[in-house]
């Protein structure tokens, strides 16, 4: 479990965290999304006390982080996929963190067998890919066996494969009863990895609520093709809908049931050869939410949003 109270962060007069409230419960997998700058990193960070927050305060399992005697057995977390430059091999590098936490050697055997790096546990770390050390760095977050598992962006870099796995993964993880907080900016993973979504907007939450809600609030909309679809899309012209004209013989209708628009075509003997009820994505959920930072985004100048993309 993760509580935050009033959590805010200040850089300067830049204020990345603002004053935010939110619980990752256990039992479920978390998503965090936001736009990039957003306070994701930094809340992470804040979480397992690489930051200290300005005001408010963040718990895990009842304390801040830095106040549990075995920090590493409450939370694992994966934070930036950073490539760890060491000659070591894998096993020695996870062997080096299990020592200084009196964590015992057959316990990176076991992370080692969980996230699938047997076969290069002997190789130099430095010379792993993107993949293999996101690999790496869930099994250095795993090592103390957490109940708490935070995740900033891990199937960055990781094949078709490697983003199955660490979905099924988490989601496992989370069956037994533990805490997972998972960014990413894959919307359609995200999806199918997280039962509850909290977005965050420019240092506030934007949206805590289940995936199930968030796309629940989208807008629906019927798919119309038809070899007659302007006879169709004349017959539906009316206030509060809105017609758009996707091909040549599709349209996409807004503000009408697909029964209504199915006898609308009927009454006008036009043949349909698809009617279907189409329900908004979690992408479009987000895009929807964050319309305002895009929005914000695009009356940048190019050489801004350039120097602005550098800073991050
Ligand atoms: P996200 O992870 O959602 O992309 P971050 O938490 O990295 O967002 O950043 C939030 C905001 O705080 C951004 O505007 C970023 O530029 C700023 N920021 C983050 N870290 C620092 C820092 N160390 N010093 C100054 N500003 C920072």
């Amino acid at each position: 479990m993760i509580e935050a109270t009033s959590l805010t962060k200040r850089y300067g007069a830049k204020t990345a965290v603002d004053s935010i409230d939110f619980a990752v419960r256990p039992g479920q997998v978390t998503g965090f999304l936001g736009p990039n700058g957003a306070g994701k990193s930094t809340t992470m960070r804040m979480i397992v006390g690489l930051d200290r927050p300005s005001a408010g305060r963040v718990l895990v399992n009842g304390k801040p982080y830095a106040e549990h005697a075995a920090p590493l057995r409450e939370v694992g977390a994966l934070l930036e996929a950073k490539a760890v430059h060491t000659g070591r091999s894998a096993r020695n590098h996870l062997r080096s963190i299990a020592a200084t936490h009196g964590i015992p050697r057959r316990r990176v055997d076991e992370v080692i067998d969980l996230t699938g790096l047997h076969s290069v546990a002997g190789k130099r770390v430095g010379g792993f890919s993107l993949g293999m050390g996101q690999r790496l760095g869930l099994a250095a977050a795993l090592l103390g066996d957490p109940a708490t598992l935070i995740l900033d962006e891990p199937v960055n870099g990781l094949d078709p494969e490697g983003v199955l796995w660490v979905r099924g993964f988490v989601r496992q993880f989370a069956a037994q009863g533990r805490t997972v907080l998972l960014s990413s900016h894959l919307m359609s993973e995200m999806a199918l990895t997280a039962d509850h979504i909290i977005v965050l907007g420019k240092g506030r939450v934007i949206a805590n609520a289940t995936v199930a809600e968030i796309v629940g609030s989208t807008q629906t909309f019927v798919r119309v093709r038809s070899p007659r679809i302007d006879e169709v899309a004349r017959r539906l012209t009316q206030p509060d809908v809105t017609v758009t004209s996707v091909d040549a013989d599709v349209i996409e209708v807004r503000g009408l049931p697909a029964d209504v628009i199915g006898d609308a075509a009927l009454s006008v003997g036009v043949a349909l050869h698809e009617l279907t009820t189409v329900q908004g994505s979690l992408e479009d959920a987000y895009m929807n939410l964050t319309r305002d930072e895009v929005e914000y985004r695009t009356t940048v100048t190019p050489d801004a949003a350039l120097a602005e993309g550098i800073a991050r």
